[in-house]
């Protein structure tokens, strides 16, 4: 029995992880990875001697599914939760506290966004619980319009943009409201009514609770990832290029064309992004690449630095940038949002993060590092006076690194689904099916092992 997992990603690697379990030590288990690391997104690097995230630093505990697994492979011990640091964003020229009991910057509460908002801005948003009730049946519909609608565009460029940015390296208005927010909607009941009443009653108590909200890992995300690649065969540097249906099994062909490879499995998982599933699905489940076509993806890039020693951040997590924030002397931000690394999880040395670009936004990642790193500590010395130059820096870019949940994402999702359920021995998954988030790749790697086990099973048994 074998099974190939096209894919080194936390997607794949958990995928790989679920099938050993399932499978037992015997069966024959290979992840194929065009990169010559495992991880995709999940990036650690060494920045003057400290293991430092430049992709993914931090999972969710809303879901549980990430610290479930970190516990299930031992390493519990290593689970981090934030300082009580506050967040704060820069909205109208000024930094506040980022308010609370908003549900990705959809307010519960009018009176806890007024900080961020002007006047007449305050006064449409509280103005929306008297509204027309709200419905949203059939296809999906875009958050940055209905919110502007329902809220003012003012609401949607100091808090919703700068959140969902920072899920999705997205533009509010080509999100999908249903896709990006499901409980949102689902919280509007099938007689519809106000975002705000459904923002609240999605929060609940939530938001009120003391529990971390966040967990991170000492020594980086890549103590998870050389975790889970102990469950399976790896091949680095290996891009799959083919897949074709080889009788009842699978023919793949790896590597360069100078350098070809041709591999038979029995079953085969498809853990990559949206552009690299469409090529490979596309003579043999057409529905499926078509549908994955219509998956567009954002890149963004991270510039993570270490400060000298005795430089003091701001006492926050960290700041996200509204829309169209200025300096003082009216330059653009270039950043859409900072971490304050060393104050958000503690611990030395000083250290930041900045995100950089969203969906659309390709130029700016074309600039060269040096450039980038100039205009992030100019954004930086604005922020929060911090002018010293850093000890040790570096540039990750994300080409192409965040699927887009757009109007149509739901439809494409279940159009993909459709089509590989027919076709036996194969699954998909990732970051474009049930959320971006590590918890939701552990979810669908899960899904995806479950369904090819399944497979397997069912064959060895009618033999
Ligand atoms: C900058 C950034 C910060 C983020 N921060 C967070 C965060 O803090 N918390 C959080 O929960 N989520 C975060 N995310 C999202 C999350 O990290 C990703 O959605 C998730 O890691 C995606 O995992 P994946 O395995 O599905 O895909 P990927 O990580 O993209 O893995 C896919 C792998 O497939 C490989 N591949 C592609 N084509 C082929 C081929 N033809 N043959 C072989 N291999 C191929 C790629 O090289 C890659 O390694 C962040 C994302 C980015 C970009």
């Amino acid at each position: 029995m074998s099974t190939i997992v096209v894919g080194g990603g936390v997607t794949g690697l958990v995928a790989a992880y679920r099938l050993r379990a399932r499978l037992g030590p015997h069966a024959r288990i290979t992840v194929v990875e065009q990169a010559d690391r495992l991880g995709g997104k999940l990036r650690t690097v060494e920045l003057a001697g400290t293991p430092t995230d430049v992709g993914a630093e931090a999972f969710v505990l809303r879901n549980p599914a990430a610290a479930d697994l970190v516990a299930e492979l031992g390493l519990g011990e290593r689970l981090r939760h934030p300082e009580r640091a506050a967040a704060t964003i820069r909205a109208g020229g000024r930094t506040v506290a980022l308010p609370k009991r908003t549900f990705l910057g959809v307010p519960a509460d009018a009176d806890l966004v007024r900080p961020v908002l002007s006047r007449d801005g305050a006064e449409r948003v509280a103005a929306e619980p008297a509204l027309p009730p709200l419905e949203i049946h059939g296809d999906d519909v875009s958050v940055g319009e209905v919110l502007a609608h329902r809220f003012g565009r003012e609401l949607v460029d100091h808090l919703v943009e700068p959140l969902l940015g920072g899920v999705y390296a997205g533009r509010a208005d080509r999100l999908g409201l249903r896709a990006t927010m499901p409980a949102l909607v689902d919280a509007l009941g099938p007689a519809g009514g106000s975002l705000t009443g459904a923002a609240a009653r999605v929060l609940g108590d939530a938001t009120r609770s003391d529990k971390p909200v966040f967990g991170a890992l000492e020594g980086g995300m890549a103590v998870l990832v050389d975790e889970l690649a102990k469950a399976a065969d790896v091949r680095l540097g290996r891009p799959v290029r083919e897949l074709r249906r080889d009788g009842d099994g699978w023919r793949l062909v790896i590597g360069s064309t100078k350098d070809a490879e041709v591999l038979h499995a029995d079953a085969v998982v498809l853990a990559v992004p949206p552009p690299a599933a469409r090529k490979l699905l596309t003579d043999v489940v057409p529905a499926a690449a078509a549908a994955y076509a219509g998956i567009e993806v954002g890149s963004m890039a991270v510039l993570s630095m270490v400060l000298p020693d005795g430089v003091t951040l701001p006492d926050t997590s960290g700041v996200l940038l509204a829309v169209g924030e200025r300096h003082g002397d009216g330059t653009p931000f270039t950043a859409k949002a900072f971490t304050h690394t060393s104050v958000k999880w503690g611990g030395t040395p000083v250290r930041l993060r900045a995100s950089v670009g969203r969906v659309g936004e390709t130029g700016l990642l074309r600039r060269d590092d040096d450039d980038l790193l100039r205009a992030v500590r100019a954004d930086l010395a604005e922020l929060t006076g911090v002018t010293a130059a850093p000890v040790d820096w570096t540039v990750t870019r994300w080409g192409g690194g965040l699927p887009q949940y757009g109007v149509g994402h739901i439809a494409a999702v279940d159009a993909i689904e459709r089509a590989v359920a027919e076709v036996p021995g194969l699954a998909v998954a990732g970051a474009s099916f049930r959320g971006v988030g590590i918890p939701a790749c552990v979810d669908s790697a899960t899904a995806a092992a479950h369904r090819v086990a399944g497979h397997l099973r069912q064959r060895t048994d009618a033999k």
